[in-house]
Order: C-alpha cells, then structure tokens, then sequence
C-alpha cells in the first residue's frame, strides 16, 4: 500500500500547508484518512476527488474535518455534470451525534459508524480502532492491508498511552501524534517526540513517521529527540506530498 502525506500540521494550517490527513492507496482503492484543513486541494495533486472510495475520520476537531464540507460539495456538484459517482461512506464515530450526522448528505456520503475496539473492513483494508487520550472522543487505527498483511498505525490525536505499544505490535509505519519536545510528557491532548520514539521501539515498529507537528521549535531537534528512544530504526519528518510505500 502506499501511503501519502496531504497535511501535518498539528491543530491549523502554516505556511502554506495543512493540517492532518493522508491517502492510502492499494490495488487502485483510495482511502481518505481525515480531511484536515487545505487537504482538498492538496488531494487534487495526487488523486481526483471523485476517485476517493472511502473516507475514514479519527475525531471531529477542525484541524482533522475542516475539508470535508468542501468534499461533499465537490462531489455532489461535480456529479450533477459528470458520470453519476456513487455514494461515498465516511466512517467516523457516533459518539459526537451531531457531528456524525454531518457525515451523510443526500445522495453524496453516508456516515457509516464504527465502535470502540470493532474491527471492521473497507475495501482492500482491515480497520481496527482503539480509543485515545484526548478532549474529545478520537480513535487510533491499525489499518492491515489484508493481502500482504502489512500494516499502518495512525495515533490520531492523543496523550501517551501504554495501550499504543500493543496496537502498534509489529507496525510496518507508525504515524504518531508528536506535538511536543522533550519535557511536555504526559500531557493529556497530545504526545512528546520521546513518547513518540518509546512507542516504536516497544512496539518493534519498522518505521516512524513523525506528524500533527509543532508550527514553532525545530524539527531536526524534534526527530533527534525521537531517535534518541528509537536509535536503530528509521524516524521520519511527515512532509507534504511524500510517499511512503508499505
Ligand atoms: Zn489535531
Ligand atoms: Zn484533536
């Protein structure tokens, strides 16, 4: 699968870049992961909105939703010219009810709820979830590829929790939530680079992919802080536009 990175930054857009959300691509299926703030447009670049098969949301902050309205609209008036494209499924929580209402528009998306602890399947992937530590309901993912078995974690948004390390068991790429430097450990909305790090290597992880970054501070200080804990293993900044093959 390959996995690309449409937004990073962690709680709103900077220069000229935006907030969390990806795509993840395997066998010509395109799943949305979180449709955080300028990620529409920077979708575009790799794939046609009309094109995405599925939608998944993690939690309804607006650094992780603020683009979803503009999709719906893109589809639906698109579709009024265009071949008719069919229905897209936003999975999202149910745990915010107004917010998941928001996931369906007639005849353009359904809302689609998934529990906590569910496993469940879209398209080419399997999808499990995992409750975070944040102010919200939000929930990780341990989305496998099912023919190759390879798999992906995305944090979402969340404080250090012990629980990461057996969800992220064997992760082929780790995306974690690093909004903080060294020093900001257990907080309760968001994790350290050091937590980050600790994560991957108590997990066996092959690969972290640091994101939901810091507007302010460096970077390189950030990933070096990450590799302290995780030495022999590859971290990596998440940068707009780069593609990661699983
Ligand atoms: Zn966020
Ligand atoms: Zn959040």
């Amino acid at each position: 699968m390959e996995l690309t990175i449409l937004g990073y930054w962690g709680g709103y857009p900077s220069k000229n870049e935006g907030t969390t959300s990806y795509l993840l691509e395997s066998d010509s299926f395109h799943l949305w992961l979180d449709a955080g703030s300028a990620s529409l447009i920077a979708l575009e670049n790799h794939v046609d909105p009309m094109d995405i098969d599925a939608v998944l949301i993690s939690h309804y902050h607006h650094d992780h939703v603020a683009d979803l309205g503009v999709f719906q609209f893109t589809r639906q008036l698109r579709g009024i010219g265009e071949k008719r494209v069919p229905i897209v499924p936003i999975y999202g929580h149910a745990e915010d009810e107004e917010n998941f209402k928001r996931l369906t528009m007639e005849r353009v998306s359904k809302g689609i709820p998934y529990q906590e602890g569910e496993t469940f399947s879209v398209g080419p992937f399997e999808i499990e979830t995992m409750k975070t530590l944040h102010p919200v309901p939000c929930f990780a993912f341990r989305i496998t590829e099912v023919k190759t078995g390879k798999i992906l974690i995305f944090t979402a948004d969340s404080g250090y929790l012990e629980s990461f390390i057996s969800f992220s068991n064997e992760a082929d790429v780790i995306l974690c939530d690093t909004n903080f430097f060294r020093g900001m450990e257990n907080h309760r909305v968001h994790m350290t680079a050091v937590e980050a790090g600790r994560i991957a290597k108590r997990a066996h992880a092959k690969k972290l992919v640091l994101t939901h970054l810091p507007q302010n501070g460096d970077l390189e200080l950030l990933k070096a802080q990450a590799m302290e804990e995780f030495e022999s293993h590859s971290v990596i900044l998440a940068k707009k536009d780069l593609t990661i093959t699983i």
